[in-house]
């Protein structure tokens, strides 16, 4: 938020929000701001026209816990007056300890706390523009694409994680929710459906995949059939946090047939068995390069995005060598890398054999370099083709899209020249004229 010009006399009272972090902590502040609004608060755009802020932050690694405090600080310097909630919040008293001053401190997904820390604060207008708020919420990614979450929460303990010990246990929402507010968005005018959470495949184990309800059909609380019926909405669905258990086979058929988009981001984090037991992966026993190769059988076009870790305690120079091996096999499209971060409050700190900050960033490096040829010859495999592409902006004369195989905000684009005809939030149909490493150059067709 910058410095602007104070509003004039209001007659609702307003709120500034800053919101940091995840998707998930996005779709948290998306919350957040449409009971604000149901409520008949004003969400403010600068310090200075609010009456209070509130900072949603994020605290899942050092450099996100510093950034979260800075933004507290010049919140609390620019309005005096600031609400936190998000990770950071359930994260000890660190917030109060460098902030005293804040007014309420909240964990993540608190919507009904932060709500009551501000009607303390600030208290309710009297008149609701409950008619004033759209029915699919308020939303802070670009009007044609949204994140969908259907779980808080995570069952697994991985060791660098301390997602479960801020979240808690998986708690999956019912399925005819769900939906509805997929069926919302897409009416709203969404074309590309986000579907996110801790871990997508686990979906429905917590209540033991019940039945739930979806304009009068039955539908069970698991994966396969909430993608079958997000399917007959109309929009893009994209998979994201998917883990590779053998039942991930049912959606990437559903991908064969055209349902759901050919993407799977399944966050893999290693390759070694060893490592990946010390890590306490999901999935760890599964044969991930046989599994892929039978992905792959089932739907040639699959895009596979995932992440990993570099120099996670205890990885030996030959199991870092399996790891680079593993690239060169599974051929993977979109890749990130993390060079191991201690993050406070996580089990793996406390295991042996560390590797030291200079290794871990050269091995992060080392396995970049390697990944983006890699990336870069996937793309290539993409040129002189057709693609069907949805417009995320226009600059100029060149359309910025995004196909099915690039996720907004994580993966590359299609850049489409001229952008004569094209509109934002539409689809078209384009040409696949060159690559780079990684994005794709385009005409439309
Ligand atoms: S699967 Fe592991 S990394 Fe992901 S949220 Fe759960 S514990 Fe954390």
């Amino acid at each position: 938020m910058g410095k602007a010009v104070r509003a004039a006399p209001a007659p609702a009272p307003q709120v500034g929000f800053v919101s940091l972090g995840c998707p998930k902590a996005t779709v948290d502040s998306e919350h957040i701001l449409t009971r604000l609004r149901a409520e008949g608060y004003r969400i403010s755009g600068t310090y200075d026209g609010a009456d209070l802020v509130v900072v949603n932050t994020c605290g899942f690694i050092d450099s996100a816990v510093a950034e979260s405090l800075d933004a507290i600080g010049e919140a609390l310097a620019e309005n005096g007056r600031v609400i936190v909630t998000g990770c950071l919040g359930a994260k000890g008293d660190i917030v109060r300890e460098t902030h005293p001053e804040v007014l309420a401190v909240t964990g993540p997904h608190a919507t009904d706390a932060v709500m009551d820390a501000i009607h303390a604060h600030l208290p309710k207008p009297h008149d609701p523009f409950f008619d004033l708020v759209p029915p699919q919420g308020i939303r802070l990614t670009p009007r044609h694409y949204a994140y969908l979450k259907i779980s808080e929460g995570c069952n697994h303990r991985c060791t660098f994680c301390i997602i479960p010990s801020m979240r808690g246990d998986l708690v999956s929402r019912p399925v005819g929710d769900v939906l509805r507010e997929a069926e919302r968005l897409v009416a709203s005018g969404v074309r590309e459906l986000l579907v996110i959470s801790q871990d997508t495949s686990a979906y429905g184990v917590d209540v033991k995949y019940r039945t739930g309800f979806w304009n009068g059909r039955p539908v069970k609380t698991r994966m396969t059939e909430l993608v079958q019926q997000l399917a007959t909405l109309g929009a893009w669905v994209r998979l994201h946090y998917v883990y590779p258990y053998p039942h991930v086979d049912e959606v990437v058929a559903l991908m064969a047939d055209g349902k759901v988009l050919p993407y799977l981001d399944v966050p893999f984090q290693h390759a070694s068995p060893r490592i990946l037991r010390r890590m306490k992966r999901p999935a760890n026993a599964e044969n991930t390069l046989a599994r892929i190769r039978a992905w792959r059988d089932l739907c040639p076009d699959l895009t596979i995005r995932s992440t990993f870790i570099a120099g996670f305690p205890g990885e030996t120079e030959a199991e870092f060598d399996e790891l680079l091996a593993f690239l060169d096999e599974a051929k993977l499209d979109r890749v990130g890398c993390f060079a191991y971060s201690p993050v406070e409050g996580a089990a793996a700190n406390a295991l042996d054999d560390p590797v030291s900050e200079e290794i871990r960033e050269d091995r992060r490096r080392r396995f970049m370099e390697k990944q983006q040829a890699i990336s870069a010859e996937r793309l290539a495999r993409r040129v002189g083709r057709d693609a069907h592409v949805l417009v995320d902006a226009i600059d100029g004369n060149v359309a910025i899209a995004r196909s099915g195989a690039d996720a907004p905000e994580i993966d590359g684009h299609v850049l489409v020249t001229p952008a004569r005809g094209l509109k934002v939030g539409e689809f078209a149909r384009v040409r696949i004229t060159s690559a780079d490493t990684y994005d794709l150059h385009a005409v439309p067709v």
